[in-house]
């Protein structure tokens, strides 16, 4: 019996060693240590500090952040020595000599001397804008004289010009201000931002560069542009669009809109009778449409000069072919002026025949102006030939185009198709 309580003992001894081996290893936990850790003290709790309220952020739209920065950037930009505003792509070609790149004749300019447009001069061999924040023009008018008559109808714009240009048009009616130098006439200070703040007092829909060619101003146009941008304010300019393709693109993505003088389509009288160059021309007239900035033609017809049916034919089926069936066109009335006031004013007829010519190429908004009154100062449907806008000369009467509140598309009321414009 001693024998057998000695070994049940053993085994008891055995079997508690061996639990406590195991329990050691599975939980690595002596008793004593529990303990130990019980008896620790334990960090009070801290008190949560309360949290501040996050406050709502003012939704910052993208663009207007963007559009702050770029007016940051134009500050930051306009280099001016001595009062006046350095010249934007130009080249130093030795000996004193710049060549500006801006427009077709890429005036070669010796020291002091200034380029065929009179208002850009070589100073100490740099090119300098002689007309910048100086125009000789400044006045509010309706957007129908521009005209853009697809652009907010009814409404106003500030029209601004300066001396200079880079065209000798004979029949010029601006001639005044084109063909004079910056001694010539009485100029106004106005600075790019004075201007923008003249459109927001005013309430125009944009400032548009137009009485004389923007080109020749084209770092007032840019300043101001980048300016009227960042504040939300339109910028229009109404040129021969003789200009090169890289201040152009420059130009374009500050453009509301673009008003352009297709002066006839024969290479021969735009050399001659307009001191210009077609093929420069049209091809301007693509990269403005390939961008997507609104733009309406302009044509002043001109008796023997530009009035052949032929003529008008061959370009109104290139616009139709290169810039499309919706870009507005315009057939003007000339009146003598300038070089040509031996010619007659244009007859009534023939502006009705460049119309019929112009709708059966397949353009299909068509106008005349400059004979107040006439049925086709109006807009009409494509589809229906419903009268969507009446106007008389510069004069909204009505317009009945019904434009979406959400995209701003403007839709005929009659045939329910899309009137191609800028509509609010
Ligand atoms: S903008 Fe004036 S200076 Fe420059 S190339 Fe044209 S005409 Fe010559």
């Amino acid at each position: 019996m001693d024998k057998l309580k000695k070994r049940a003992l053993q085994i008891a001894f055995v079997l508690l060693a061996v639990g406590l081996i195991i329990g050691f290893s599975l939980g690595g936990i002596w008793p004593g240590d529990l303990n130990l850790r019980l008896r620790q003290p334990v960090a009070p709790v801290q008190p949560v500090q309360p949290v501040e309220p996050v406050q709502p952020v003012e939704p910052v739209p993208p663009q207007q952040e963007e559009r702050e920065e770029e007016a940051r950037e134009v500050e930051d930009e306009i280099v001016i020595v001595d009062g006046l505003r350095k010249a934007m792509f130009w080249q130093d070609i030795g000996g004193g000599r710049v060549r500006c790149e801006i427009c077709l004749h890429l005036c070669v300019i010796p020291l002091g001397r200034r380029g065929l447009c009179r208002v850009r001069e070589n100073i100490d061999g740099r090119l300098f804008s002689l007309v910048h924040s100086r125009p000789s023009a400044a006045m509010i008018d309706p957007i129908e004289k521009e005209p853009q008559l697809h652009h907010r109808p009814g409404t106003e714009i500030l029209c601004i010009g300066t001396v200079g240009c880079n065209f000798t048009c004979k029949h010029c009616q601006n001639w005044t201000l084109s063909q004079a130098s910056p001694t010539d006439r009485r100029v106004f200070d106005l600075p790019p931002a004075r201007l923008v703040e003249l459109a927001i007092e005013h309430g125009v829909t944009a400032i548009s560069f137009t009485y004389n060619d923007p080109i020749v101003l084209f770092e007032y146009v840019y300043d101001t542009a980048r300016l009227a941008y960042a504040a939300g304010v339109g910028l229009i300019w109404h040129t021969n669009a003789a200009i090169k393709p890289e201040p152009l693109r420059r130009l374009l993505p500050y453009t509301t809109a673009m008003t352009v003088d297709l002066k006839g389509f024969c290479e021969e009288i735009y050399r001659e009778i307009f001191g210009g160059d077609l093929p420069t021309v049209l091809n301007a007239l693509k990269i403005i449409r390939e961008e997507g900035v609104w733009v309406e033609i302009v044509n002043l017809v001109i008796p023997t000069i530009n009035d052949s049916p032929d003529e008008i034919r061959a370009m109104s089926e290139w616009i139709v072919e290169h810039l499309g069936p919706d870009v507005p066109v315009h057939f003007s009335r000339f009146h003598p002026a300038f070089k040509l006031t031996h010619l007659p004013p244009t007859p009534i007829e023939t502006l009705e025949t460049a119309h019929r010519i112009a709708r059966e190429a397949g353009i299909n908004f068509v106008t005349i102006g400059n004979v107040p009154g006439h049925r086709y100062n109006s807009t009409f449907c494509p589809d229906t030939g419903d009268r969507l806008i009446r106007r008389v000369h510069f004069r909204v009467l009505y317009n009945k185009i019904e434009v979406c509140p959400e995209t701003g598309i403007g839709r005929s009321p009659f045939s329910g198709r899309v009137i191609p414009g800028i509509w609010q």
